[in-house]
């Protein structure tokens, strides 16, 4: 047996990259009987005989996994949010934080269309990326034909698994595209001979990009809580966690509890408003949502 990563996964095939090469393999039955199935990003066992299609013979355990796009095994998520067009909105920004956060995938904000704004516009966002880069992210900041955009993402992709993760017509698509140019080329023969363009994708791969992995999709868009617990929000948000060690009541959601440093710290605005509010909004979210059968 041999160990690979899943790179591939098209109708009931598995392509295992080796020396460069895609081994297609199937899954054992063991899988099936036991109602796992391998994904794209899997860590596996297989076995292959140069001849027919190998098999998929053990999955090793996870680090994470996203259901849309189906993937495990993520390390980061470059979050594109446009600076304009439509406008940058925080509240939406910290729902996919706080969802990605939540699945163990380091966000990295990707503002685009930065050139779109005017002086006091830019100022405005300044304030708020230096607000996002105290809490602890990272932020890259680009602009329409931005020559060393590549080179500057390079560095973060580097030896990561990443998906891109975002609100939709703000450059998903477009950073996508410049990230792996051959897609561009499959995506216009594609539209070309269906007589349609985009969403020709019906299945994610992870593409080797020479500096790491990239899932070729505009993927990850989901933003609900369903898989949040209220005790588990605050750990969500970086600066709420390293805060909320100081408050009195183990399990402290913040909100009416005495001797509690997360409201003190709104208070002195060492945290900042909007993202309590953002917190109490999303908090409120999860105490309301319907129970799960
Ligand atoms: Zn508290």
């Amino acid at each position: 047996m041999a160990r690979g990563q899943i790179r591939k996964a098209l109708s009931g095939f598995y392509y295992i990259e080796q020396d460069g090469n895609l081994i297609q393999c199937r899954a054992r039955g063991i899988f099936r009987n036991r109602g796992e199935s391998p994904l794209v990003g899997d860590f596996v066992e297989y076995s292959y005989d140069g001849e027919s299609d190998g098999s998929v013979d053990k999955i090793h355990a996870r680090k994470n996994e996203l259901v849309r796009p189906p993937i495990a095994n993520i390390d980061q998520a470059l979050l594109v949010f446009s600076a304009k067009e439509p406008d940058f909105n925080t509240i939406l920004l910290d729902r996919f934080l706080v969802v990605l956060e939540s699945f163990h995938v380091q966000p990295i904000i990707v503002l685009t269309k930065l050139d779109l704004l005017n002086n006091e516009e830019k100022q405005a966002l300044g304030q708020y990326v230096a607000d996002y880069e105290a809490m602890g992210y990272e932020v890259i900041l680009t602009f329409k034909d931005d020559p060393a955009l590549l080179s500057t993402l390079g560095h973060y992709l580097k030896g990561k698994t990443s998906v891109l993760a975002g609100q939709s017509g703000v450059g998903k698509s477009t950073l996508l595209n410049t990230l792996i140019p051959s897609l561009e080329l499959k995506t216009a023969h594609i539209s070309k001979s269906l007589g349609r363009g985009k969403h020709t994708t019906r299945h994610v791969e992870l593409i080797d990009i020479g500096e790491g992995l990239l899932a070729d999709t505009p993927g990850f868009s989901s933003f609900d809580f369903d898989t949040i617990e209220k005790e588990e929000l605050s750990a969500c948000l970086p600066e709420f966690q390293r805060i909320s060690e100081n408050c009195k009541f183990r399990g402290c959601l913040h909100i009416k509890e005495p001797k509690c440093a997360v409201k003190e710290a709104v208070e002195s605005g060492e945290i900042r408003t909007y993202r309590y509010e953002h917190y109490q909004q999303f908090l409120q979210e999860i105490i309301d949502r319907k129970p799960r059968y």
